[in-house]
Order: structure tokens, then C-alpha cells, then sequence
């Protein structure tokens, strides 16, 4: 059958499966940097299958492992608070905590802001409060949490069983997969980094032999201490072709969502594996396609991130939730220059929902089945202020012009009540922050008070005439736009210095938004007073 909304296609192929209940949706991060709006992926994806899970009687958990027994392979440059503050390393209390730590599981690292136990389990709390400010309901798992309490022993001991099989299914994918390797990775007792060298197996005691040998990790290595040991199933770590599957048969995993990274490397063997090794069958997948940031790859190393904190200061979080409703195979760019652009689509596609635009039968299918999805509860009654509309709103801080701004404008209708108007409202502040942010042709500050302007005697006249005009009744901006380059030609100004005088008695700036639909924003009264040098 076909399905408008991707999210329905995925949960007929998860019931198609006949799974059993709750439905077991997950996603996961291995936490070392800023987590960022990338990551979301593996939550929000998730996150509307479920729903269209649920809204089909469905019990679904969803569920996002924090990878935190991964070990700490660099140094990331920049760091997030619990608040959300992204600093630099040296900004925080112990910044030597990662750099003397690298091979240790993220959970034996050090948190450098000494808020949590660790450094894992701080990066770990980020990723829960991620997914906390987007409203979605999810479990975090801590993959060391799993280790602890031997949820992995049993697949652990499964793999280490068949490790000949193991290795033979591996080695198809992996080249440095050799006679030698072993699925497991001990954490060395001595030093506390994980380590490859696997020298004996015990399944009988449960345990393995080790020596901490040098590992090489990208281009870089990463010294062993030379400690020769002996660690339970426990104390290490699957090697992350192994570790993914084990958590798809622990967790009883139904869909996965993944980047396109995965899809070419440990999808395809993790795939392999459960089914040739772990006789269980894997997830349904669905492969997403990574966006960009303001034109670039997300990068944590590279600084091009950006949290959800901050994109929830200028969006709502229904917005920024509606983003995540577009297929996900396509690859996009979230644009922050361009973030109106994306509000004007989330409005379109409330106003469709509501029957109040017109769409196509796709936008209106589409429509009908994700847009409950995005917001808290359907509302029929609210009010959206055209996001632009609410930036220039954001040129005062006086909360009662802004309204009486917005009713003149007609963008909030008379008989709308307290609640819709305050929700409405709440936009001006994000549209203020958008404005700032990208400081462009919204940044501006209205002059409240009337600045110290010399206009000469034709300037004057021309003032004088639009104000006539304006207090006529002189109501739509492009008519006020008309106006201002009549005034200039008929009293001799040039029009670009009518323009520069504007922003001058309004802004006090050389320039500003266009002038028109500007001035036709605010108060009458106000602007006449303003365009005669009254007040
Ligand atoms: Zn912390
Ligand atoms: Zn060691």
C-alpha cells in the first residue's frame, strides 16, 4: 500500500514482521562530542515510526543507547555544559581529564566540568536532555550499564563460542581481521584502557587472558601499559561490528534508523551477523541521509555544530520537529540564514492540516497523519505570526507595542483568546534571537526615543507629506513604500537619502528592513508623530 508519510511505510514493514509487543524502536551515539542536532536523527526518526506505531494501537518503547563504554579516541575541542554552553576544553575545571585518559571506557574518564560521575555519563545526560527539550519520550541506555550488570554475558559468551565462525563472517568486511582476533575486548586492570590482545580463553571460569598492548587507532596509537591480566565478560567491550548486533538480540530490537556512514560499513556485517552468528533476525533498517549545517558536514572536531538549545531559541519546538518529518533519504541543509523559510512551511503546513490552505493531496495526506505528530496537543484555535513579521516585532522590547503592532498588522483577529495571543507572542522573542544571530535585515532596534536628526527643508517637506498621508489612512506597506519614493520626487529629495532619513528617525540606522511595510507595522500615531520630528 502506499503511505504519504515515510513513517507509515516503515511500521507497515515492522508489522509485517508480526513483532511481538512493546515494539522495540532504537537509536544510538557514541558520546564524545557536542552532542548536536545531527544526533537527532536517531531520535526523532525513531521517534514517528513509533507514533505511527502507537496510533495503530501499537506498544512501542523507544529506546537510545549512549555508546559509553566506547574508549575516548581524541580530544574533542569544544564541550557542552549540562546548560548547554558550548566551550572550549581549556574553558573547563580539569581539562587535562580527556587527554590523560585516551583508550579508557568514556564511563572511567573524568568529567573535565566535575558535574557527573563521568565524562561518559555527563555526554550521556546531554543526549537525554536532547531528546527531553524535542518532547520525545525515550529510554537512554548506558552501554556500560549493560556491560555492568551482565545484560551482554550471555552474547558475549555466545560470540566467544563461535569465535572461528565469528571471525570468518568478519573478515569478509573487515581486512585487518585476522587468525587472532578475538570478539572481545578487555579492559586492561592495570591502566584501565581497553585493550585488543586477547592471549587465552576461559569460557569455563567465564573469563579471558590479556596483555595491554600498544592499539592503533586511526592514525594515531594509543600506548598499552604491557599489564598481563585476566578480565571477566564483563569488564571490557564488543568490538562495534559485534557490539551492535549484540545490542539489537538484548534490547529485542524491531527498526533501526541510521546514518549513511553505517550503511556502508557495519550495517551490512552487522546484518551478517546476527543472522549467521547470533541466529536471530536483525532489525528492519532504514538508512537516513545526513543534513548539513549552514552548507557544511556537522562536525563536533571541525566546531560547524550546532545544539538543539539553540535552535530551540528560535524555533518552536513543533518547527524544528516538523523538520524531521521530511523524508529522510534526501539530503537537506538546515540553514539557519534561511530559518523563516522553514516556520513559513511548518505554518502552510498547519494551516492544510486545519483545512484552512488549500495543498496538494499529498501535502494535505501528509498533513493529516504527521501533524498531530509534531505538536503537543491539536489545537484548532492559535495564531502564528508570519516569522518576519514577528522579527521586526522584535525591534522593541515593549511587549505591548508588539501586540498592538501584530492586531494592526491583522495578524492576530479580534476575538482571539489570551492563550493563542500569548503562544503567538512567543514567537517574537525566537525571531529577536534568529535576527541577532545571523545579524541580518532584522537586527535592528526601534528608536523609542526620537533621535537627533538634522533634516534640511525639502527632506522636512517630504516628511511632512508622507505623515499627511500615512494619518489619511494609508494602511498596506507597499502603499507606504509608494508613498515614501512619491514624497521624494514631488519635494525634490533624492530617495535614497528620504530612505537613509527614515531608518535615521526610526532605527537610528543608515538602513533597516524595507521602510514600507515597516512603518505600516507600528502604531499610526507614532509614526506620523515620528515623521514630523514630534516625539
Ligand atoms: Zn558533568
Ligand atoms: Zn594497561
Amino acid at each position: 500500500m502506499h503511505r504519504a508519510f515515510w513513517a507509515d511505510a516503515v511500521a507497515d514493514e515492522i508489522e509485517a514482521r508480526d513483532p511481538e509487543e512493546p515494539i522495540v524502536i532504537k537509536g544510538g551515539v557514541s558520546p564524545s562530542g557536542v552532542p548536536h542536532i545531527g544526533h537527532l536523527n536517531e531520535v526523532m526518526r525513531g521517534y514517528f515510526v513509533a507514533e505511527a506505531l502507537r496510533d495503530r494501537g501499537r506498544e512501542v518503547r523507544q529506546v537510545f543507547t549512549s555508546d559509553d563504554r566506547d574508549p575516548l579516541r581524541g580530544v574533542p575541542r569544544t564541550l557542552a555544559t549540562l546548560d548547554w554552553a558550548v566551550v572550549s576544553l581549556g574553558e573547563t575545571e580539569n581539562p587535562g581529564a580527556l587527554g590523560r585518559n585516551l583508550g579508557k571506557p568514556l564511563t572511567n574518564v573524568p568529567d573535565p566540568f566535575g558535574c557527573c560521575d563521568s565524562f561518559g555519563d555527563h555526554q550521556t545526560r546531554l543526549l537525554g536532555k536532547m531528546a527531553e527539550a524535542m518532547d520525545v519520550p525515550i529510554e537512554v541506555v548506558s552501554n556500560t550499564d549493560l556491560y555492568e550488570r551482565g545484560e551482554f554475558e550471555g552474547v558475549t559468551r555466545e560470540l566467544l563460542e563461535k569465535r572461528d565462525l565469528a571471525r570468518e563472517v568478519l573478515s569478509a568486511y573487515q581486512e585487518k581481521v585476522d587468525e587472532e582476533y578475538v570478539p572481545f575486548n578487555p579492559i586492561c586492570a592495570d591502566c584501565g584502557k581497553i585493550t585488543e590482545a586477547v592471549t587465552g580463553i576461559d569460557l569455563d571460569a567465564g573469563t579471558v587472558d590479556y596483555v595491554c598492548a600498544d592499539i592503533e587507532a586511526g592514525n594515531r596509537t594509543i600506548e598499552g601499559c604491557g599489564h598481563e591480566g585476566t578480565a571477566t565478560l564483563r569488564e571490557g567491550k564488543l568490538p562495534w561490528r559485534f557490539e551492535w548486533p549484540a545490542q539489537w538480540k538484548v534490547l529485542g530490537v524491531d527498526f533501526e534508523p541510521f546514518g549513511k556512514d553505517h550503511a556502508e560499513g557495519s550495517w551490512p556485517s552487522g546484518e551478517h551477523i546476527a543472522r549467521a552468528v547470533l541466529d536471530f533476525e536483525p532489525p528492519v533498517p532504514m538508512v537516513y541521509e545526513w543534513f548539513t549545517y549552514n552548507g557544511d558536514a556537522l562536525s563536533s572536531s571541525k566546531g560547524n555544530v550546532i545544539t538543539v538549545d539553540e535552535v530551540l531559541s528560535m524555533l518552536e519546538v513543533e518547527v524544528f520537529r516538523y523538520f524531521f518529518t521530511k523524508p529522510p533519504k534526501r539530503a537537506r541543509d538546515f540553514d539557519v540564514r534561511t530559518l523563516d523559510q522553514l516556520v513559513d512551511e511548518f505554518d502552510r503546513f498547519e494551516a492544510i492540516y486545519f483545512g484552512e490552505v488549500e495543498g496538494t493531496d499529498q501535502e494535505r495526506a501528509i498533513a493529516e497523519r504527521a501533524y498531530p505528530m509534531t505538536v503537543d496537543a491539536v489545537r484548532p484555535e492559535r495564531v502564528r505570526l508570519p516569522y518576519t513579521f514577528a522579527a521586526v516585532l522584535g525591534m522593541t522590547d515593549d511587549e505591548g507595542l508588539r501586540e498592538a503592532m501584530a492586531r494592526r498588522a491583522g495578524h492576530i483577529p479580534e476575538d482571539a483568546s489570551e492563550r493563542a495571543v500569548e503562544n503567538a507572542l512567543a514567537r517574537v522573542e525566537r525571531a529577536r534571537t534568529w535576527a541577532e544571530r545571523t545579524d541580518n535585515e532584522y537586527n535592528y532596534r526601534l528608536a523609542e526615543d526620537l533621535p537627533d536628526v538634522e533634516v534640511d527643508g525639502a527632506t522636512a517637506a517630504a516628511l511632512d507629506a508622507l505623515a499627511d498621508e500615512v494619518e489619511a489612512g494609508l494602511e498596506e506597506g507597499e502603499d507606504v513604500q509608494t508613498a515614501i519614493y512619491e514624497a521624494a520626487r514631488d519635494e525634490g529629495v533624492e530617495v535614497g537619502d528620504l530612505f537613509a532619513t527614515g531608518y535615521r528617525l526610526f532605527l537610528d540606522e543608515e538602513q533597516g528592513p524595507r521602510l514600507g511595510p515597516f512603518l505600516a507595522s507600528l502604531e499610526r500615531e507614532f509614526v506620523v508623530e515620528r515623521l514630523r520630528r514630534e516625539s
